[in-house]
This record gives C-alpha cells, sequence and structure tokens, in this order.
C-alpha cells in the first residue's frame, strides 16, 4: 500500500466497458487515502432507492442514452461538497464523469472556485471487439460496485461476490443491443473530451488489451508522478 505524495485528482475516460471501474478499484487497493466516485454507481444506487434523480435517469439508462447534463452536474457537485472533497489538499478519482464537452467545464468551474483543480485525466484505449465480449462476460456486485469477468476475473465462487457471498447480478444494460448505443453516444459525446483535456495538457493515454496489460502501467505512472 503506497501513499500518495501529492494530491491526485484524477478522471477516467473510455468507452463502456473500457474498464474504467476496474482500474479505479485496483488503484483504491494499491494506493492510501484515495476515494473515488462512479457515476454510474451513484445513478444505480439512485434508482434502487427510488429518488427523484434515479426516476429520471432509469429509463435512460435502460435505453443506453445519457442522463441530462444538468442534473449530473448538479448529482456529482453535491456528491463532491459532502464529502468533503472540494479543497486543495483532497485526493480522489472520478469514473464516468464528466462525459459530455458541457460537463466538463462545469466540472472545471466547481473545482477551480476550490482550488481543487484536476491534475490527471486517464484515457482508456481497448480494441471495440475486445470491448463488445468482455461486456457478454460481465457480472457486477451491485450493491458495492465490483466487477467479475468470467474469462479474466471470475469470482472465487460461481456467482457469487468474493468479499459478501451474496449473488452476482447481469447491469441490464449490459446487453448487445443497448451497448451498441451506449457505443454510439460515447463516439458523438465523450470523445470530443479528449481534445479538451489534451489541451490542458493532462491527458495520458493507456493501451491494451485487458486490464491486466494496462494496470500497471497506470499505477507505474501514479507511482512515479504522485506517490512518496
Ligand atoms: P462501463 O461501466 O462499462 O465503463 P459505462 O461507462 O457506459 O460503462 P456507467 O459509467 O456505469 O457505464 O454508466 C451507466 C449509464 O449511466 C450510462 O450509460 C448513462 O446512461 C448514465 N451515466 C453515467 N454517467 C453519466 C454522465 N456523466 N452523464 C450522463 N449519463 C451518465
Ligand atoms: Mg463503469
Amino acid at each position: 500500500m503506497t501513499r500518495v505524495r501529492r494530491p491526485l485528482r484524477a478522471l477516467f475516460l473510455g468507452a463502456p466497458g473500457a474498464g474504467k471501474g476496474t482500474q479505479v478499484s485496483r488503484l483504491l487497493r494499491d494506493f492510501k487515502g484515495i476515494p473515488a466516485i462512479s457515476s454510474g454507481d451513484l445513478l444505480r444506487d439512485n434508482i434502487q432507492k427510488g429518488t427523484k434523480v434515479g426516476k429520471e435517469a432509469a429509463t435512460i439508462i435502460k435505453d443506453g442514452g445519457l442522463v441530462p447534463d444538468s442534473t449530473m452536474v448538479s448529482l456529482i457537485g453535491t456528491e463532491l461538497q459532502n464529502r468533503g472533497w472540494l479543497n486543495s489538499e483532497s485526493s480522489w478519482l472520478l469514473d464516468g464523469f464528466p462525459r459530455t464537452v458541457s460537463q466538463a467545464p462545469a466540472l472545471d468551474s466547481i473545482l477551480n472556485k476550490s482550488g481543487a483543480a484536476l491534475n490527471l485525466v486517464v484515457e482508456l484505449k481497448v480494441p471495440e471487439e475486445v470491448i463488445l465480449d468482455r461486456i457478454e462476460n460481465r457480472w457486477v456486485h451491485a450493491k458495492s460496485g465490483r466487477i467479475y469477468n468470467l474469462t479474466f476475473n471470475p469470482p472465487k465462487v460461481p456467482g457469487k461476490d468474493d468479499i459478501t457471498g451474496e449473488p452476482l447480478t447481469k447491469r441490464p444494460d449490459d446487453n448487445p443491443e443497448v451497448f451498441k448505443q451506449r457505443l454510439d453516444k460515447y463516439r458523438e459525446m465523450t470523445l470530443p473530451l479528449l481534445d479538451y483535456y489534451g489541451e490542458k495538457g493532462l491527458l495520458h493515454s493507456f493501451q491494451g488489451e485487458t486490464s491486466d496489460i494496462i494496470y500497471p502501467q497506470i499505477k507505474k505512472f501514479v507511482g512515479t508522478n504522485f506517490a512518496e
């Protein structure tokens, strides 16, 4: 377990199924004191609790669309505030937000006001055929957001979460039709963010066919640039 020497405030970009959640959870395992928010997990949590945001998001997510920017900005903004992350000392990771060219400047304005500017944007580059295959094999522990892959990262006991032993489920939007829609949305709405962060000098891309190939590169990068 390594501690960070300077605050790490990073976000993760990559196609659906590129492994953002997996990379984030490995960083949480290896680096001390870095919490994370996954916008998808947060939305699923809201759906499960039946909140106003959850009701709005449910059908959109089921169809592979994007939740409106205004809803997302206020949801994440509130979460950052409530968790006490809006200061220059905090380290944290964001998975799945921002995802459109209008969410990005909205996040910047929230962060810059509090001196908590981003200092890293990680892009995960994974070939599309690999991603498609992965989605079909993906199972999740809904409550914790832990992700399993029947081929690469199977649970110790089939169908059960490693930590709690509770049953694993399939995400309703992890089917080929909805997935295609999510991939199209990614290309159209999220890819332009690469230029946005590239111009700010924050973008670092990591490439590979599996999370096991990509993770050591990210770990090394974070270790070299942020850890003690
Ligand atoms: P993966 O988890 O496989 O990387 P993903 O990035 O498509 O795939 P999530 O991040 O879990 O999946 O998001 C699930 C759904 O929640 C999205 O398809 C979208 O409908 C909605 N969503 C999540 N984050 C945002 C966001 N920042 N803006 C708009 N909609 C969002
Ligand atoms: Mg995810």
